[in-house]
């Protein structure tokens, strides 16, 4: 069977869910073999074994030196080297960079922001606000697929993984731009994001940037907070926040709006989010539409209340 490259999410040597994701989804296709870039491939073994990875293939360090591009040069190597059946990795921004520069590399396609993959690699994707679902497949190459975290449900099947030291040439090219500084975002509470089961938002109907309705009702449902970016804009929440087109895509289980129109901006970055719940004052919004759940009422009412039931159900 031919192996899956799977390029491995981690933060501090731990990692994320969207690998496990990316694993369960490449099982479907071949045997997935984790590409894992910086120290602590080891130690991650298991980890990744348990998810199904036969081979953990393990990059230096020094190619986080430098903006993507060493990155692309190492999977398209890979790729070629072991014959892969396909390149799988999350749809982040910079991983879409990435897919992007391998698939170019390799001659090939690639899909992004991929919901669903099956066994011969057709690939779906959810548009127009959920109300369309379209299937791609790459015709040439080794297709590089961008999958949407959330969007596979991760499921163990252990295996054994072994751990194999591979190099790369960078070109002069790859190391043209390099890092100088990283920023670490300061690490709440709360889940991260575009990893969190559940997201509650708040959008411009919150009114003003005292956003403890809605983070109240976060926390009371272990949720991840997002924001619309008329909310962004208006400095009421920081820009990490921003749930759409030009800001995060999430896919939790269950997905709050609270005072969001829907507009089909936001609407790109959560309509595959599982469950909608929206919250507004307006019966003709929108995001009524999308929601498999509406209130219409004022969300300074209605969401204290149901932070409050929630909390006495505890
Ligand atoms: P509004 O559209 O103003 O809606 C506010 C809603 O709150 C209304 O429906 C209103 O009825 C309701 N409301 C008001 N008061 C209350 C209350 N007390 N209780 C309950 N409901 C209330 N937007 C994004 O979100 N993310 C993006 O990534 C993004 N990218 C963009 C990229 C481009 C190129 C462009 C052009 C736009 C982008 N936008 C994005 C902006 C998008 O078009 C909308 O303007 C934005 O999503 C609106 O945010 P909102 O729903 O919070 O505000």
């Amino acid at each position: 069977m031919a192996e899956v490259l799977v390029l491995v999410d981690h933060v501090d040597g731990e990692v994320k869910k969207v690998t496990t994701e990316l694993l369960t989804a490449a099982r479907r296709v071949g045997e997935p073999a984790a590409v894992w870039i910086g120290d602590g491939a080891e130690a991650a073994q298991a980890r990744l074994a348990e998810f199904g990875a036969v081979k953990v293939y393990a990059a230096s360090a020094e190619l986080n030196d430098y903006v993507v591009a060493p990155k692309a040069e190492l999977l398209a190597k890979l790729a070629q080297e072991k014959s892969a059946a396909a390149v799988l990795v999350s749809a982040t921004p910079e991983n879409k960079e990435v897919a992007g520069r391998t698939a170019v590399k390799l001659g090939s396609g690639v899909l992004t922001d991929v919901v669903d993959l099956t066994a011969d690699l057709v690939a779906e994707h959810s548009v127009f606000g959920g109300a369309v679902v379209t299937h791609a497949k790459v015709r040439t190459g080794v297709p590089v697929v961008a999958v949407r975290p959330n969007s596979v449900p991760a499921e163990p099947a252990p295996a054994q993984a072994e751990v194999e030291q591979v190099a790369v040439e960078l070109s002069a090219a790859a190391t043209a731009a390099r890092v100088v500084e990283r920023v670490v975002q300061e690490k709440g509470a709360r889940p991260e994001l575009t990893e969190a089961a559940i997201v509650v938002s708040g959008g411009r109907g919150v009114g003003s940037d005292d956003f403890s309705v809605v983070e109240n009702l976060a926390d009371a449902l272990g949720a991840a907070v997002g924001a619309s970016r008329a909310a962004v804009d208006s400095g009421w929440y920081p820009n990490q926040f921003q749930v759409g087109q030009t800001g995060k895509t999430v896919s939790p289980n269950l997905y709050v709006a609270l005072g969001i129109s829907g507009a089909i901006q936001h609407r790109a970055g959560m309509q595959t989010s599982k469950n909608i719940v929206a919250v507004n004052k307006d019966p003709e919004a929108p995001i009524f539409e999308l929601a498999d759940f509406g209130v219409v009422g004022d969300l300074h009412t209605v969401a204290p209340q149901l932070t409050e039931e929630i909390n006495k159900r505890r």
